[in-house]
């Protein structure tokens, strides 16, 4: 049904070797790191004991930064006792349904806040489009009962704010709500993180068209199906904690090009659904960030296995990782591509 946001590529599993040795490394810190972050020490239960970071090359864990991901494009960045949600999507329910009706479900929230495996209330949830699988869980969020004292900032465009409220959104939340449309340069926090919104754009496939597409200058009725959910714009998100770490968050998988010129940040979540319509989406990209420190590839998951399913990994298309390295070794960069595991802290 949604091409742009499904992956349709199969699995392979070369390259397990030096990708495990990665992983241990980079989780190894984690552990460490959610607790320097001022997360539930349960939040590193989830991992299993992993041996010490082995090398200089894989994150440090410096940066005091804790990144979540929660699966297809979604994001709990953690730092400093802050908490800050990407396109969090949790409910992963079964889009593919006739009708494509919305099931967004509280109770996967609460599973994952009582088990440690998401911090919250966020302060800021950062929104990169309006299709279900990125905003269909943020007004569930904001109305959360036990989070109703937290002041949640949310950024968007005006159709995405159009959404949230055609879905119940309070006017309250609303208040806090920063319509963007990129190019802003925002502080938060009192200097404690920066927040540059990135004019960007959704995947193209299947006659360089997408799922959804649309805008919506007023409030709609009541969102019922995940076809009521228009991109409506897309952002990417640059985030800066102070001088220890920036990161670069996509929720689609394309980009505009001069928008990323001079930035340089050491993470970039980047997304892997089809790309092949695109002119050399990996190299393009890469190329224009300076070759980044890290890259993470997302939205490669099936977005409706759910986490406590033993099979949860393997829909995730191992092939994303192998197919960014192989433009990394083209490129000749030093980039070091992570391969993410639902749910599990990295810690930069
Ligand atoms: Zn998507
Ligand atoms: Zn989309």
């Amino acid at each position: 049904m949604c091409q742009n946001c499904a992956t349709s590529t199969p699995t392979s599993g070369d390259g397990v070797q030096r990708r495990d040795v990665l992983r241990r490394a980079v989780l190894g810190g984690a552990a460490v790191g959610v607790a320097a972050a001022g997360l539930p020490a349960a939040a590193a239960g989830a991992a299993a004991p992993q041996a010490a970071p082995s090398a200089a090359t894989v994150a440090s864990g410096r940066a005091g930064v804790s990144m979540r991901w929660l699966g297809v494009s979604g994001w709990e960045i953690a730092f400093d006792g802050r908490v800050l949600y990407f396109d969090p999507y949790v409910s992963r329910f079964d889009y593919r349904l006739p009708g494509g009706p919305l099931a967004v479900d509280p109770t996967a929230v609460d599973r994952l806040l009582a088990s440690g495996r998401l911090a919250g209330p966020p302060e800021l949830i950062m929104i990169s489009h309006g299709h279900w699988d990125h905003l269909a869980d943020v007004p569930q969020l904001l109305a959360r009962p036990d989070w109703a004292a937290a002041t949640i900032r949310t950024i968007s465009t005006e159709t995405h704010r159009n959404l949230l409220r055609a879905m119940g959104t309070s006017d309250a939340r609303l208040k806090n709500n920063i319509v963007a449309t990129g190019g802003e340069d925002l502080e938060f926090g009192g200097g404690a993180y920066r927040v540059q919104v990135i004019r960007s754009l959704h995947s193209q496939s299947l006659g360089y068209g997408f799922f959804a597409p649309g805008t919506r200058v007023a409030p709609p009725p009541a969102p019922a199906s995940i076809n009521d959910l228009v991109e409506g714009g897309t952002l990417a998100y640059h985030v800066t904690v102070r001088d220890r770490l920036k990161v670069l968050l996509f929720g689609g998988t394309n980009f505009v090009e001069r928008e990323l010129s001079g930035l340089r940040p050491d993470v970039v979540a980047l997304c892997m659904t089809d790309y092949s319509s695109l002119h050399r989406y990996l190299e393009r990209l890469l190329t224009v960030l300076g070759g980044p420190r890290y890259v993470i590839p997302v939205h490669h998951d099936d977005m409706v296995t759910g986490y406590d399913d033993p099979d949860l990994a393997a829909t995730v298309d191992r092939t994303a990782v192998t197919r960014v390295r192989d433009v990394v070794r083209a490129l000749g960069l030093r980039t070091e591509v992570i391969e993410v595991e639902h749910l599990r802290p990295l810690l930069f």
